[in-house]
Order: C-alpha cells, then structure tokens, then sequence
C-alpha cells in the first residue's frame, strides 16, 4: 500500500530560535497521534538541518533537505552536496521546486542531473512539478506537466521509482491563498499515475505517492486529501505553524 506523506517546506523562514520551537511543538504534538500508514517529513534550511535531524531521531518524523548540488564536489561556493547530506542524517530531499526553478534557473537538464546525484547517494526525492497559470488557463497544463516528468524521470528504471516521491504543485495556487480544487487535484494525480503505469509496470504507478502542493491550510487539506490520489501534501505556509502543520496531518 502506497505511504501518505505530509511535507512541510519551511523554505527561507525560522532563525535559531523559532526552528527550535516549531520543531519541539511538531514533535510533542506527533507524539500522540495514531499514523499507521502517514509519513511526515519537515524541512528546514540547510544550517537547520543536522540539528533537526538529531532532534526528531527518535521520533516518527523525518527531514529533508530543500535542495542539493548536481555534482559530487568540489568548487561550487555556496553549495551543499547529496554526500554531505547523508553524512548529517538526511535522507530525502525536495527536488524541482517551482521557487528553484523560477528564482534560480533550474532547468529539466539540470534536474535530471540532480535526480541521478541524489539516486546514487540513496537519498529519496521529493520531485516538485506543475504547471504556470497561463499554462493552466490555455488548457496546456496536461502538456507542462507530461514534460515535465518525462524529462527529469523517464530515465529511471523501476527500481529507482522505490525513492520517488511526486508533488504536483500549480505554480499559480503556491503562496497565493488560491488553491486546486480537490478535483482539479484529483484530474492531475489520475493523469501522472497514468504517465508513469504507461511508462512502467502498473505496480510503478500504484506505489508512488503523489502530493498535492498549493495553499493547503487545515481547513481545506481534508477535502484534498481525501481524493483518491492525492497521497498527501506538500506544505508551505502552513507548515510554518505547529498548530496548522499538526491539523493537516490529522486530516490525513
Ligand atoms: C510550496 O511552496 O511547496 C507550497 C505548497 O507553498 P504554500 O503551501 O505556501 O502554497
């Protein structure tokens, strides 16, 4: 049975103290909930992360990074490396991000790259896909979205597809308060789990969990979720508060 997954993507938001805090409150309130078949994953900026890691060790939560470099090492200032990641205690990581793409020119070459880096550290992908709003308003999202995945992770043997993670995101629904409608969510998820049983055995496409990503808030994430496929959700704002991120977990 394909794992639901809560993801919460902190982005560039929490200095020291309030990562602390909001790790400590998600994981108190975690504690008590009953999650049988539910992931959930958190997020933190790269300084973050190997602290997180320690803190939520013995606990049912997990970390991911929100990015990583394409290459194995060496003099790429600035950069963080999938090797580096794994040796913090760190084995997922957000690929793909429409943020990535748009603010720093993530390209699907460059994600391919990316893909297969992470692949050969063992790290487990979270990729993020989905279409502009213009895309969506001249009925092209399907086109984007096909692209999209075939590009970066057509490439991949079934095998690999056992540390994929997909996240379809409308750019135009991320920050904005404007979100999919459970069944425009439901359309795109039907849709990529098609692509992927065509590409691959069936069993491919029934086991990989897609998230829904896009202004999802405690009071619309049950009606999302409760698609059947939307396997979850990948969380910005929101995840950003104990209170909202613990909500949406339990809507699931
Ligand atoms: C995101 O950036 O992945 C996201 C879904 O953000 P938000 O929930 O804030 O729309």
């Amino acid at each position: 049975m394909r794992k639901k997954i809560v993801a919460g993507n902190w982005k560039m938001n929490n200095a020291k103290v309030e990562s602390k805090t909001l790790v400590k409150d998600i994981k108190e309130s975690v504690k008590g909930l009953e999650l049988k078949n539910t992931r959930v994953v958190i997020a933190p900026t790269f300084v973050f992360l190997q602290r997180t890691a320690k803190k939520v060790k013995k606990s049912a939560i997990e970390v991911a990074a929100q990015n990583m470099h394409q290459a194995e090492s060496g003099a790429f200032t600035g950069e963080i490396s999938a090797g580096m990641l794994k040796s913090i205690g760190v084995n997922l990581v957000i690929l793909g991000h429409s943020e990535r793409r748009e603010y720093f020119g993530e390209t699907d070459e460059l994600l391919v790259q990316k893909v297969d880096t992470a692949l050969k550290h063992e790290l487990e992908i979270i990729f993020c896909f989905g279409e502009v709003l213009e895309d969506r308003k001249s009925n092209n999202h399907f086109n984007i979205v096909e692209n999209q995945i075939k590009k970066a992770l057509f490439h991949l043997n079934s095998e690999d597809w056992k540390h994929i993670v997909l996240a379809y995101e409308p750019v135009w629904a991320i920050g904005t308060g404007e979100t999919a409608t459970p069944e425009q969510a439901q359309e795109m998820h039907a849709f990529v789990r098609e692509l992927v049983a065509e590409r691959y055995l069936s069993d491919v496409a029934e086991e990989v969990s897609i998230l829904y990503g896009g202004s999802v808030k405690p009071a619309n994430a049950q009606e999302i979720f409760s698609k059947e496929d939307v396997d979850g959700g990948l969380i910005g704002g929101a995840a950003l508060k104990a209170e909202d991120f613990v909500q949406i977990i339990k809507a699931i």
